[in-house]
Parts: C-alpha cells; structure tokens; sequence
C-alpha cells in the first residue's frame, strides 16, 4: 500500500488551507459535509491523524473516528428529520476509495428515497450552509 500523502484534499481542509462546511471538531477528528451528497446532510468524519484508511490507522484514532460518526448519525436523525443512516466507508482504489486521508461517510436516509450515485452532483453552497448549521446545533447541543 503506498504511504500516506499529506497533499490529498483532505489534508489540506485539515490544515485550512480549503474550506469545508464543518459540523463538528475536538482534538482528534473533524465532520464536514460532503459537498456532492449522495443524499441530504451527507457528512464525512475524519480523523486528524494522518491516516490513508482503515489499514494503517490506529485502533484509537478509529475508535474516536467511530465515536464522533454516531454522533453524526443521531444529529442526523434529530436535526434532519432521517428515517435511517447508511455509514460507508471506502479502503483503497479498488475499494471504491477516492480520496487517500480516512473517512466515513454518514448518510442521513429518508424512507423511500434512494441514493444518488457517488459524486453525482454538487450541491449549492446555500443548501449546504443550512444543513450544516443545523448538524452542527445538534452535535453541539450533543
Ligand atoms: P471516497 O474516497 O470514495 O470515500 O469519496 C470521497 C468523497 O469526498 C466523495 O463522496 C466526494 O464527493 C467527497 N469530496 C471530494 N472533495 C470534497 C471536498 N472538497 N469537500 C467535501 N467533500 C468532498
């Protein structure tokens, strides 16, 4: 497996140098929504530590990655109204892996209404502002 490269997207929302439309962050993670949704409030938590994904992260680093993704989930279900959660998450190119810093994707699901497929359509900055203002209540409020 190549090592981790601190150029990917994700390294470079971690150290500011790109936004993102954060929902929550503490010392070792941080949840931003994903700016082409495969549904409504799709967020994807990260950690901080320079992890490529589930094969070369720590167990604590990802048992804090997992804390902060039901935390996500339960905003979701609260501050949007979700029926359901889909948690995706992607190791390696041939594993449907795109961008090489861990991540967890946490889909809030409403009944009947399928996914749209990956990376499908960019949403408008508003839509996303709201969401996120209203995930980062609840997880706040959490
Ligand atoms: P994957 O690596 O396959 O788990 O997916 C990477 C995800 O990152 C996709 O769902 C993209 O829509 C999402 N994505 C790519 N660039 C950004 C960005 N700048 N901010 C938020 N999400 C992004």
């Amino acid at each position: 497996m190549p090592s981790y490269d601190s150029n990917n997207i994700f390294a470079k929302i971690l150290r500011g140098e790109l936004p993102c439309y954060k929902v929550y962050e503490d010392d070792k993670a941080i949840a931003f929504l994903d700016i082409m949704p495969r549904a409504p409030g799709h967020t994807l938590v990260l950690p901080k530590a320079p992890a490529r994904n589930l094969l070369d992260i720590g167990a604590d680093d990802l048992a804090h990655v997992a804390r902060v993704a039901q935390k996500v989930a339960k905003a979701g279900m609260t501050a949007l109204g979700a029926d359901g959660i889909t948690v995706q998450q992607f190791n390696e190119g041939p594993g449907g892996q795109v961008v090489f810093h861990l991540h967890v994707h946490v889909i809030p699901r409403k009944s009947g209404v399928p996914m749209k497929p990956p990376a499908s359509e960019k949403e408008k900055p508003d839509v996303l502002a709201d969401i996120a203002k209203k995930l980062s209540a609840a997880l706040a409020a959490s």
